[in-house]
């Protein structure tokens, strides 16, 4: 790895720290089990109707546990969700994962804290509903492993920043990439304040590149039109010789 780029990866790190505050470990973590649900009823989901959904699942489904949501009639669940969009489907999933879980390893996802970080995963990614990111958000949320979510703020900031290609589309490869540039206590960190970047500043569609508190490290300030981000531009490009060699300046976003 390039040693400005480590040195880029850690200021912007540094920044985003002075910059937002972050949620302690405690504040997100807690029964995997309701990680797991939360984490796909928010796919393709807002934030807010995420929260909403579930907290009306949790009040209708007491206790929260696979055996009782596994027999939780779908129309109960269906009803829960419908504020979440594609709800008829969440709920298919969630029936299933339940079922499996309670069959397969007693009602239990207690090995995601035991096995081998590898094998935890390749466990957590055979179950329905379980991608690479729900897979990483459960092993660094509940049980505190080494690795580092890519959820779609991370992989869009990421690229802007140019701290990965901006071509690169393999999950697996751009997680491996920001763990390697970053130590391992710093990977939650370096998810939420990604997260919060991508909501506040690096928006999808707009970014606020002149309000931007990353602006002087961007190589992708300023490449929208307009004049307030041509000049971020040309204050990245008169703070980039800190930095040479840097990643080339990127033309286009992906998602
Ligand atoms: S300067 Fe613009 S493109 Fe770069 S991180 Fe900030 S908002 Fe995103």
């Amino acid at each position: 790895m390039e040693s400005s780029l480590l040195i880029r990866a850690r200021e912007i790190l540094k920044i985003l720290k002075d910059t937002f505050s972050i949620p302690s470990f405690s504040e997100v973590s807690g029964d995997p089990f309701k990680v797991l649900i939360r984490t796909i009823i928010s796919q393709s989901t807002a934030e807010v109707n995420t929260r909403r959904a579930f907290e009306r699942l949790l009040r209708k489904v007491q206790p929260f546990t696979p055996a009782r949501l596994a027999e939780t009639e779908d129309r109960d669940i269906e009803e829960a969700l419908r504020v979440a969009g594609l709800y008829k489907n969440k709920t298919a999933v969630i029936k299933r994962v339940s079922s499996i879980i309670l069959e397969e390893f007693n009602g239990e996802l207690d090995f995601i804290y035991s096995l081998p970080l590898n094998e935890a995963r390749e466990k957590l990614l055979r179950l329905p509903g379980v991608g690479p990111k729900t897979a990483d958000i459960l092993l660094l949320f509940c049980a505190k492993r080494p690795v580092l979510p890519i959820d779609t703020h991370v992989n869009r900031v990421s690229k802007r920043l140019g701290l990965v290609p901006m071509g690169e589309r393999r999950y697996d490869a751009i997680r491996s990439r920001l763990e390697g540039l970053y130590e391992p206590r710093d990977y939650f960190a370096v998810h939420m304040l990604f997260i919060a970047l991508g909501r506040t500043f690096c928006k999808a569609l707009k970014p606020l590149c002149s309000k931007c508190p990353l602006m002087k490290l961007c190589p992708s300030a300023g490449e929208h039109s307009g004049r307030d981000l041509q000049q971020s531009r040309s204050h990245y490009l008169s703070h980039q010789a800190l930095f040479a060699p840097h990643e080339p300046l990127k033309k286009s976003f992906q998602y």
